[in-house]
């Protein structure tokens, strides 16, 4: 596990979390611990590397 920072899409607060490596392509929700917000996560791990991390709004 790593711990990942990033900027919620909702409060522009810098949080962060933890990311399992071992699982290639990660999708979840995940609510911002400054407003509670809700937070689609994507992450993309190639060769033990965070190739690609992305934070969206949820549309309501
Ligand atoms: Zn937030």
């Amino acid at each position: 596990m790593e711990e990942h920072f990033f900027q919620c899409p909702y409060c522009w607060e810098e949080i962060s979390m933890l990311i399992d490596y071992s699982v290639p392509n990660q999708t979840y929700v995940e609510d911002c611990e400054v407003c509670c917000n809700p937070i689609l996560i994507t992450a993309t791990i190639s060769d033990g590397q965070l190739e690609s991390f992305s934070s969206e709004s949820i549309e309501q």
